[in-house]
């Protein structure tokens, strides 16, 4: 296996910066890097712990069924599943998940459509393989739940039928995305997030049930 702490150390520093630019406030989010692909062997942040404060102590090893590894303590993040479900069906290195303003308000927004195409912009080239403005980038929306396994089949569903995604956003609720590496993966929740503000700030938002 890898060097543990010194990925532990990197992931802390990842989650730092993004709960300072306020993606994930209080203990909201979670986060993971791949230390091994098969079996799966995912580090990722503990649950209900404030992300402004993280150390290598608040991280534990999960399989591919989310319980922590033999000799780890610790009760990992309720949506251990999730990161594990998108490492084996993407192959990513690292999976983020952000509770952000702008993509909880687009999430919820765009339910309805099943997700929205993100198009013209020059930071989507920050996404691997876009090489133009021009590109349409789509982003789903699942609807939100508290049970794992449910969304865990759904996020099953949706990476199996459409192999190639950026990331997904499960409505008022947040950001999966993920790549090959925690830089990768840290630098699509950067450009992500800002798109989402991008289109947020250009979309005259409506209560639910309001017509
Ligand atoms: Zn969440």
């Amino acid at each position: 296996m890898a060097d543990t702490h010194a990925i532990a150390e990197q992931l802390c520093a990842v989650v730092g910066r993004l709960n300072e630019c306020g993606w994930c406030l209080g203990t909201s989010g979670n986060f993971s890097v791949v230390l091994e692909a098969s079996p799966l062997r995912l580090l990722i942040t503990r649950s209900g712990l404030d992300k402004a404060r993280l150390t290598p102590e608040d991280l534990v090893v999960v399989g591919a069924d989310a319980r922590p590894i033999a000799g780890q303590a610790g009760r990992p993040s309720a949506e251990a599943l999730i990161h594990g479900t998108v490492a084996t069906l993407t192959g990513a290195g690292s999976i983020l998940h952000t509770h952000s303003v702008w993509n909880t308000l687009l999430g919820e927004h765009h339910l309805d459509q099943g997700g929205f195409t993100i198009t013209g912009y020059e930071m989507l080239k920050g996404i691997h393989g876009v090489e133009t403005h021009e590109a349409e980038v789509f982003v789903p929306v699942l609807e939100n739940t508290q049970d794992m396994v449910r969304l865990a089949a759904d996020v099953t569903d949706l990476l199996s039928s459409q192999p190639g995604l950026a990331g997904f956003l499960i409505a008022g609720h947040g950001l999966y995305t993920w790549g090959a590496t925690l830089e990768e993966a840290q630098r699509h929740v950067e450009i992500l997030e800002f798109l989402f503000e991008v289109c947020g700030r250009r979309t005259r938002f409506r209560p639910r049930g309001d017509t």
